[in-house]
């Protein structure tokens, strides 16, 4: 019988597949015999895998700080000793040797016999600790796991095309590997719509509904789903009649889709002559090509941090500059908008992920250029490597979550200091590189007066904005129903931003989730915005909108929802608008 559940539609489109549930946590460990002439081989990799399990323990005990509590470090030491066991080990190798089977389930038989040991003690306190050797010998199978994964090859990893993965929550690494296996959605317990993962989804065109509490107990494996990512709705083995519904559905969304390829590499230009700057956002140079499908436009933000996560090691200058050197390439002479790095908050480096959340609200932590202004020696690489960049066509850099404007004086020095350093070195770069900054936190559009006299081009965040002003979590999907884009606040930064540009004269965009959402298209040319920077996936969409819109119309129109108290009246007004002015063809 069917099943219906509910959750956050946070990446657009109708996907339908069989269930593939990811647990995390734990991993999904398969027996299978090995030849014997491969049992030192096997061994070897059970080695590698204890070392690294080993190296990962002591590198989180170096960086934790002295004042952890007692049990804390105590865990890691004791782990540890566990790695060293020779009852782990030795008996580990023998089950290789003895049942000729893969190191995973081997170190899993012998951790199955050690919980027993450890069950059948009376002793409370002991019996606690089979935990501690659970969690050792799941850390040495997940080094085993993604040893192997990183030496599969695509045809491999096909075990996910076409599959709808349900998993409690997923990292942006997560889901842009998931792309590369063809998934065609996913649905996650946890999450809200602004997470770098849903933000990702719509980016890569995957359908995704978050929220769904429960989902990994409802669901099964290989149960048919069908998943829609526009209303956030969940069928679990869905009868026929429903199937062929959404398969219809599916085929009219498709053909709605190749009716706008109509407008690929037109102008954007509304009726009454406003040339408009659509560009797209990306998060790799790969997504390039994704764009081009579409249209053959810049990029208004490229995320660097894809470049950064899911690794230990920082990226060298060298790797960074051949990066965006591949970016540039692929656009043909249209302008690259390189956002500087901005980890924290929902994007971690492996090496931090380690030791675990230590800040208890890291969207205010050290993130983005508050991190890199503490890292000078990190930030001047990628400083470099942009403005090396620059040297081979229009790029400029932008900076992320600027609070106070000292913030943008450091780092216009340090901009300086590398270009100092270019110059020493002989290097090639662009001296007149243009800066700007993401207008995403209250104080930053507060002064955006001040910031425009400084640079020459801002761009709105307006998924931080939102998180920043109306002090809500954007990642957190039990307070999803209070994001609201049209709050009166909200629009009243905007506005002030869009004016300090036209003030001083300088390019103003908008990159946030808003001018991917065609709702707010209207309202946002209506308050003068003329740089959209979109997914790819609406860029087309958007550029509809824009050319049948009349901006001298929408103007004083959109002057009286902005003077509106309540976000619901402004939500109504808007939908009004909508319908006068959208898709007067
Ligand atoms: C934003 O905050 O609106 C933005 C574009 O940056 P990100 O989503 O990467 O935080
Ligand atoms: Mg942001």
């Amino acid at each position: 019988m069917s099943v219906l559940l509910n959750g956050i539609g946070v990446s657009k489109g109708i996907a339908i597949g069989q269930a593939y549930v990811l647990y995390r946590e734990q991993p999904e460990i398969r027996e299978y015999n090995i030849p014997k002439k491969r049992i030192n081989h096997e061994i070897k990799r059970f080695h590698t895998a204890r070392k690294q399990a080993q190296k990962q323990l002591h590198d989180i005990k170096q960086k934790i700080a002295n004042d952890v509590p007692q049990d804390i470090s105590q865990f890691i030491e004791t782990s540890l000793l566990m790695l060293e066991d020779p009852v782990l080990c030795d008996g580990t190798i023998k089950q290789i040797e003895q049942r000729i089977c893969n190191a995973e389930w081997a170190l899993q038989s012998q951790c199955d016999r050690l919980v027993k040991v450890f069950d059948d003690m009376d002793d409370a306190y002991l019996k606690t600790r089979k935990d501690d050797i659970i969690h050792v010998v799941q850390r040495i199978q997940r080094c085993l796991i993604a040893n192997d994964q990183a030496e599969q090859s695509n045809d491999e990893t096909d075990y996910l095309k076409g599959k709808i993965i349900i998993a409690d929550d997923l990292t942006p690494a997560d889901t842009i590997l998931m792309q590369h296996q063809r998934i065609s959605g996913f649905l996650t317990e946890y999450g809200g719509p602004l997470s770098h993962t849903a933000i990702l989804a719509g980016n890569l065109g995957i359908p995704a509904v978050t929220g769904v509490r429960n989902a990994k107990q409802l669901i099964l494996a290989n149960d048919w789903l069908i998943i829609d990512g526009n209303n956030g709705m969940i069928i679990v083995d869905p009868d026929r009649k429903t199937l062929k519904h959404f398969k219809s559905l599916q085929k009219d969304e498709k053909q709605r889709k190749r009716n706008l390829f109509e407008l690929k590499n037109k102008p954007a230009r509304t009726l009454d002559g406003h040339e408009i700057i659509l560009n797209g956002n990306i998060d790799r140079p790969n997504d390039i090509k994704t764009l081009r499908q579409f249209d053959h436009t810049g990029v208004g933000l490229y995320r660097t941090e894809m470049l950064f996560i899911d690794r230990d090691e920082n990226p060298s200058e060298e790797e960074q500059f051949e990066t965006y050197r591949r970016a540039l390439r692929a656009l043909k002479g249209k302008q690259l908008t390189i956002r500087t790095v901005d980890l924290g908050a929902d994007k971690e480096m492996n090496s931090t992920l380690q030791h675990g959340p230590l800040a208890h609200n890291p969207a205010m932590g050290l993130r983005a250029i508050r991190r890199c202004l503490k890292e000078p020696d990190q930030f001047l690489k990628q400083l470099r490597a942009i403005l090396r960049t620059g040297a081979y066509g229009p790029v400029q850099m932008m900076i992320p979550m600027m609070t106070c404007i000292s913030e943008l004086d450091q780092t216009l020095i340090l901009i300086e200091q590398a270009k100092e350093q270019l110059k020493k070195n002989k290097q090639k770069y662009d001296a007149r590189l243009p800066v700007g900054a993401m207008i995403e936190v209250p104080s930053a559009a507060l002064s955006s007066h001040t910031f425009a006299e400084k640079l020459d081009f801002l761009s709105i965040g307006t998924n931080d904005l939102i998180q920043y002003t109306l002090a809500l979590d954007r990642i957190d999907d039990e307070v999803s129903h209070l994001y609201k884009p049209l709050h009166p606040s909200v629009l009243k930064l905007i506005d002030i931003t869009l004016q300090a540009g036209a003030n001083q004269g300088i390019n103003v965009s908008l990159c946030g989730e808003m001018a991917s959402d065609p709702k707010y298209t209207c309202l946002l040319l209506g308050m003068g915005l003329k740089n959209f920077s979109v997914q790819a996936n609406s860029l087309l969409e958007i550029k509809h909108i824009i050319n049948n819109s009349r901006i001298e119309k929408l103007a004083p129109k959109v002057r009286k929802l902005l003077s509106l108290s309540y976000p619901d009246e402004i939500e109504l007004g808007l939908d009004d608008l909508n319908k006068q002015f959208n898709y007067q063809q």
